[in-house]
Parts: C-alpha cells; structure tokens; sequence
C-alpha cells in the first residue's frame, strides 16, 4: 500500500519525492516519459531566479524566494555546482526603466534580498560590455546559475 502517488517526474516530481523521502512514507513517482526530467525541466535555461518577476506577495514569489535560499544546500547534497552571478535586467528607455521600478517592487514584496536600482554607468562599471544605450538596471545579486553541463 502506498503513502503517496505523485504524478510526473519532472524537477517537481522528484524535489517533491526526495523531500518526502525524509520520512517514513512509500511514495512513487509516475512518469510516462521514457525518463525523468524529459519535460519543462530539461528545457530550462538553469538560471536561479532571484524572484523579482512573480506578482508582490504572492505564494509563487514568495517560495521562489524561499527556494532561491535553499538551493546551496540542496546542490552541496547532490554534489552539483551553482553560483550567484546576480542579474541586471536593463532598460533602454523611460517605459523600461517604468518596469524596473515595477520589478523592484515586487521583489521587495517577496522579500528579495540584495537587490537595487542603478544607474546606466553604475550598470556598465559592473559589467562593462553592456550597451551605452542602457539607462538603468536591477541588480540583483542572489540571481544564480547552475552549472548543469556536466550532467549533459
Ligand atoms: C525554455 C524554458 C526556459 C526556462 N528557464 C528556466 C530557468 O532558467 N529557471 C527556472 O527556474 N525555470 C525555467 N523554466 C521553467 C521551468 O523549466 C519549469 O517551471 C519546470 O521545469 C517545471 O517543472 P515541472 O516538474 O512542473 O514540469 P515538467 O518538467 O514538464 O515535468 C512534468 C512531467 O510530468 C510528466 N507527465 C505529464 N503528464 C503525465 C501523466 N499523465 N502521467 C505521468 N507523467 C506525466 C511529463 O512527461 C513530465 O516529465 C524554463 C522553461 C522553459 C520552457
């Protein structure tokens, strides 16, 4: 008899089974693709998100945000490698600097931590091949990246 059924084994399939494999349950995971991970989850561009993007406050920001914090471990655990470059999300003009004060806004409601607005020189100190166009970025340096490549 088993304690959980948890259909598709994609990365939350098998988040959610390692998770549960903590406790005393019999948990299967179904998926009906030749192998795991053949989904969404092996398409994805392998970027940490910082958790800006995601509506204010919203369960989805706010576990990206979560989840963002623990990723080190999990990665110390399988033995995979991750780092934090951070991110700049850069505007060319007034409509996107608009959506930068936007964004800042969200992630201070999902409690993103070590973000902030520069300016377009600030931008390019940090990162100097970005275009003389840019006028403002946000920065955000718990954005991170995993190194998958290995595993290819
Ligand atoms: C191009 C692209 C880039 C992305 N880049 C990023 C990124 O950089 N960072 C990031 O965090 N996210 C990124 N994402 C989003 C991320 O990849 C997905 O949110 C995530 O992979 C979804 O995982 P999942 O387990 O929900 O779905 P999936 O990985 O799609 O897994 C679902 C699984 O369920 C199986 N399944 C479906 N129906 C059944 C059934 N009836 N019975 C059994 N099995 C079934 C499927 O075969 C599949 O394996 C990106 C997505 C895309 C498309």
């Amino acid at each position: 008899m088993l304690d959980v059924i948890i259909i598709g084994g994609g990365i939350l399939g098998v988040t959610t089974a390692r998770l549960l494999s903590r406790f005393n349950l019999d948990t299967l995971v179904l998926e009906k693709g030749a192998d795991l991970g053949e989904g969404a989850s092996k398409a994805n561009s392998a970027v940490l998100a910082a958790g800006f993007h995601p509506r204010g406050g919203s369960l989805k920001g706010i576990s990206c945000v979560r989840g963002n914090a623990m990723y080190p471990q999990i990665c110390k655990e399988l033995g995979v490698e991750i780092a934090y470059p951070g991110s700049l999300f850069v505007a060319f003009h007034r409509e996107g600097e608009e959506m930068i004060r936007e964004k800042y806004k969200k992630g201070l409601k999902n409690n993103v931590p070590d973000m902030e607005i520069l300016s377009g020189s600030e931008s390019r100190a940090l990162e100097p091949g970005l275009s003389d166009r840019v006028t403002m970025a946000l920065y955000a340096r718990t954005t991170g990246i995993i190194e998958l490549f290995p595993f290819c």
